[in-house]
């Protein structure tokens, strides 16, 4: 069995309206699971929405990240109360706890993105972190969210910095799946593949103008939020599990095993982790394409203001061993880089971080 969507998707401005008269058709006491003070005023409509279509609605905060001190508080609440669904309403680490919680109680979730950040809120995939934000393990869900409300007037409210980091974790879907897939004889995956391409070609032209530009009135704006919530999450719908992730996203998880003061978004770690991908494509498997692939992603990262460097995340590789913790998680038996269609060993990933935080990256 593949889940490939969630069962009914309501995006748009007033998607959130439309969506009250369907939940409250299976809910009457919703859960409502969200993290950050910045978004209290949307959670709280949010409530008292739900409270006018004669529900019974709580409220609960992750504490830390979607990890298991917050997943069994927030279970145990669920249970000596009676709750019967979960509307995550928050960023990645919200959606993805939500659908975790809700899986494992077997209620229906409901997702509401409150910025363009990631795809959580499509897929049937959960990230389960430690309570400072290690990464340590991806489960697969058997069904995507019962409900997803992609509200493009809560997303206006985000900082622009979700939208770049939505941009870069987006933009790896076509650079992670083609290089792991593209011999899969399954047509599906094919075109999830090709999906991909237009996505990150949409970004391209899109991505700068959604950035910088108003809301009222831009196009490239609406492009580029559903690119990045929802074709984003389609991609993984249709191509499965065998539509993989790669380097990219198994040194985006690396990095977050070295606890630093300021935390980055999962996209912002994301991109940094693509360009190294493209780096060992390069020296690898001697990709010509890689390098000019890697020239054109500077362009907009810069564009984006996102980080290019693991240093721009916080993090001097040279001090602490950091290269080799990096380097030792990258490359452990369980990692995504193995899909990769040549071997990497850790002195790769030495050689490659080296390499790359040593060369002042110009454009
Ligand atoms: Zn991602």
């Amino acid at each position: 069995m593949q889940p490939i969507s969630p069962e009914t998707i309501f995006r748009g401005n007033d998607a959130w309206e439309e969506a009250l008269p369907q939940i409250s058709k299976f809910t009457k006491r919703p859960l409502i699971l969200g993290r950050s003070t910045s978004t209290f005023e949307l959670r709280n409509k949010i409530f008292k929405d739900l409270k006018n279509q004669n529900l019974y609605p709580g409220v609960a905060n992750l504490q830390f990240d979607c990890c298991d001190e917050d997943i069994s508080r927030v279970k145990n609440l669920i249970l000596k109360n009676n709750y019967d669904s979960v509307v995550a309403a928050g960023g990645g680490k919200v959606l993805d706890a939500g659908k975790y919680i809700s899986e494992s109680l077997q209620i229906p979730c409901i997702t509401v993105p409150l910025s363009a950040s990631t795809c959580a809120g499509w897929t049937a995939l959960s990230n389960i972190y430690t309570r400072n934000g290690q990464f340590i393990k991806d489960v697969a869900l058997r069904s995507c969210p019962k409900v997803l409300v992609y509200e493009h007037k809560f997303i206006k409210t985000a900082p622009s910095r979700s939208l770049a980091s939505g941009i870069a974790d987006a933009l790896a879907k076509w650079y992670e799946s083609s290089i792991t897939s593209s011999s899969i004889n399954d047509g599906l995956v094919q075109q999830a593949i090709q999906i991909s391409r237009v996505l990150r070609d949409q970004l391209l032209i899109d991505g700068e103008k959604a950035y910088k530009g108003q809301f009222e009135n831009n196009p490239s704006w609406r492009n580029t939020i559903e690119a990045c919530g929802l074709t984003a999450g389609l991609v993984g719908g249709i191509g499965g599990e065998k539509c993989r992730t790669a380097a990219a996203h198994a040194i985006h998880n690396a990095i977050t095993q070295i606890i630093t003061p300021n935390k980055f978004l999962h996209g912002e770690i994301v991109g940094v982790g693509l360009l190294l991908q493209l780096k060992l494509e390069e020296m690898k498997n001697n990709n010509k394409l890689a390098d000019q692939s890697i020239k054109q992603l500077l362009v907009l990262m810069k564009q984006l203001n996102l980080p290019t460097t693991i240093a721009e995340l916080g993090i001097n590789v040279f001090e602490d061993n950091n290269i080799e913790k990096i380097a030792d998680f990258t490359c452990r038996d369980k990692s995504e880089i193995h899909f990769l269609p040549f071997e990497i060993h850790k002195q790769d990933i030495v050689d490659v971080i080296a390499n790359f935080e040593q060369q002042k990256i110009k454009i």
